[in-house]
């Protein structure tokens, strides 16, 4: 999926330049901080050989990571993001490694910094300058440019920086306009105004003498995760082929109105190429229920608030679904607080507990005949709705679920031929109560539940979250400590007996590796650990034997993984078929 992505990008742009008549070029670089896993960049950099796919570095590692992985005479290398004297160092040591590096210029403070260290290594640097757009994004990242964004140059700093240029002698450096109005822009309109904007800088740079040759577009491309093709947040009203396309056309007629040649374009797609190939799979380990059926009374005296919440149950006057609705709450909250005050018994308000959920259920039965459901009684789906509990953790696989409301596709993977009927949140295994998904994908708008499937037991039962591929893993955080997940890259191959083979597995962090981080060493921890039970053990409240086995069950969970081992009864294994086979990675077929 991620070569087919980066094959797509680069031949729409070839289309699209193609038939635009456009007499550029389109040269596209993958940011690296989308997706940092080395797998993942060498398999982009590979599909994008044939096309001079290059890279983009926002930082000192990911520059790094760059110039290794780039070879000379060959792709693009952009430099964005905070620079100090060594990020500058290092991009200029790759132009003398004969590497395509440019150096694009966010704060007017860089291009003193540049001169002096292009001077003192003798090298005609590369430059581009981070124009900050008037036209604003739209959608979640509509803060990235605009007049208060945090990078780029206003159109009077960049009169400063070329001025400094000019008179250091260097205007050979300016090869380049940039801008980026922010990741996952649902409009096309959006991107559409920003081009133009950005070529109108482009073809006055040219104008006043400068070499230039090329107009880098950011990021933005979207994808489409909730199926809509809306200009919907997490969607997207257009397609690759069609961004290509008015990208391309959009900076033609620019240019042809302002009598300038025709730029490469680079463009900076990142979650573009990578949200699709990568899938969260986790397991729902339990589930949480509402209250189940009333079972029978408590014994002794009946009190008043519970008879009238039985005769709200049994409908006896006959009350229409809101009046019901309205009573049963209404009982209900006056029995908490005569629990409270001390006039109820736990015994007696779990009772109550479990009367108002059935006659809540009870209500939502009826509700399916009902043609205009009341806004309050349409809300009992949701407050009926069961939690799955899910052995993953939001903040580490998640994160802009959490951080942002992103929807994700979510869905069963198995048992797709049976008809799921459960409404359910997932609730992670994090202590936080934020660890939870409970928006997901609807046809219109956003859903509180999903559908799932009821558990059963000693079976497996698996959930998968789809197109995470992009930002997901490497924003995510330790929270509770869990850390990375077990990964595994499967490659799709025709050739293979069941299509695809197993390219790599990568284990989840280990307990010992993530204590390691926060300063903890794991053979510390086992030896006072061992010094307690030694203790224990002379003071003989506790057996040798006993004792023995506490510091192994110890030692063998820090060096195991941090996220739940679900319980199964041992009788009945698993019915496996064969395991894929696993190869290798043979450093890349197509490569030299
Ligand atoms: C993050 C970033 C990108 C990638 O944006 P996507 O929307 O993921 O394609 C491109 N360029 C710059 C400068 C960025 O900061």
């Amino acid at each position: 999926m991620l070569r087919r992505r980066v094959v797509q990008l680069n031949e729409s742009f070839l289309k699209a330049v193609d038939s635009e008549d456009y007499s550029g070029k389109y040269r596209g670089v993958f940011p690296i901080k989308v997706n940092q896993l080395r797998e993942v960049v060498e398999e982009i950099l590979d599909a994008g050989e044939p096309y001079g796919f290059g890279l983009e570095a926002g930082s000192k590692p990911e520059l790094l990571i760059a110039l290794a992985l780039l070879e000379a005479n060959g792709p693009l290398l952009i430099c964005n993001g905070y620079k100090d004297d060594e990020f500058i160092e290092l991009a200029l040591m790759g132009r003398k490694l004969g590497k395509q590096t440019i150096i694009v210029i966010e704060q007017v403070s860089e291009v003193d910094a540049i001169i002096r260290t292009a001077r003192r290594m003798g090298v005609v640097p590369h430059i581009g300058i981070r124009v900050k757009l008037t036209a604003t994004g739209e959608g979640k990242w509509a803060e990235s440019t605009g007049e208060n964004a945090k990078f780029g140059l206003t159109a009077s700093e960049i009169m400063v920086a070329v001025d400094k240029l000019r008179r250091a002698r260097m205007t050979d450096a300016l090869r380049l306009v940039h801008f980026h109005i922010g990741s996952q822009v649902p409009n096309i309109a959006t991107i559409k105004k920003a081009v133009v904007e950005a070529a109108r800088y482009y073809c006055e740079l040219s104008k006043m003498g400068f070499p230039m040759g090329l107009l880098d577009v950011g990021g933005g491309l979207g994808i489409d995760y909730d199926g809509s093709r809306s200009a919907f947040e997490s969607s997207m009203n257009y397609s690759m082929e069609v961004y290509a396309r008015d990208v391309v056309a959009s900076i033609k007629q620019v240019c042809e109105a302002s009598g300038v040649a025709h730029p490469d374009i680079v463009s900076e797609s990142g979650r573009a190429l990578v949200a699709p190939h990568s899938i969260l799979i986790f397991e729902a380990v339990d589930r949480i229920a509402r209250d189940g059926n009333a079972g029978a009374p408590p014994r002794g005296k009946s009190h008043p608030v519970i008879r009238e919440l039985e005769a709200i149950l049994k409908n006896k006057r006959k009350f229409d679904p809101l009046e019901r609705y309205h009573d049963a709450k209404e009982k209900k909250e006056e029995a908490h607080s005569r629990f409270t005050l001390g006039y109820l018994s736990l015994e007696q308000r779990a009772y109550v507990d479990r009367l108002f959920w059935q006659i809540c259920r009870d209500l939502r039965a009826k509700l399916a005949n009902l043609h205009d459901v009341p806004d309050e009684l349409a809300r009992l789906d949701s407050m009926l709705a069961e939690q799955y509990v899910c052995n993953f953790s939001v903040f580490q696989s998640l994160l802009d679920h959490w951080a942002l409301d992103q929807l994700f596709p979510i869905a069963p993977i198995h048992r797709l031929n049976e008809r799921p009927t459960i409404q359910a949140t997932l609730a992670d295994i994090t202590c936080d109560s934020d660890g939870k998904v409970d928006d997901f994908i609807d046809l219109e708008d956003v859903r509180r539940t999903l559908s799932l499937h009821p558990l059963k037991k000693d079976e497996p039962y698996y959930i998968g979250a789809f197109m995470v591929g992009a930002y997901q893993d490497i924003m995510g955080d330790l929270h509770n400590l869990f850390g990375r997940v077990n990964e595994a890259h499967v490659f799709l191959e025709d050739d293979e007996e069941d299509g695809f083979y197993l390219e790599e597995t990568l284990e989840g962090y280990s307990v010992e590796r993530i204590l390691g981080m926060i300063q903890y060493n794991a053979e510390d921890l086992c030896r006072m650990l061992k010094r307690q039970v030694d203790r224990a053990t002379r003071a003989d409240s506790v057996k040798p034997r006993e004792g023995v086995a506490m510091v192994d069950l110890y030692e063998r969970l820090i060096r195991g993984k941090t996220y739940l081992i679900p319980h199964r009864s041992k009788k009945k294994p698993e019915s496996r078929k064969a395991k894929p086979s696993l190869k290798r990675k043979s450093v890349r077929r197509t490569r030299g």
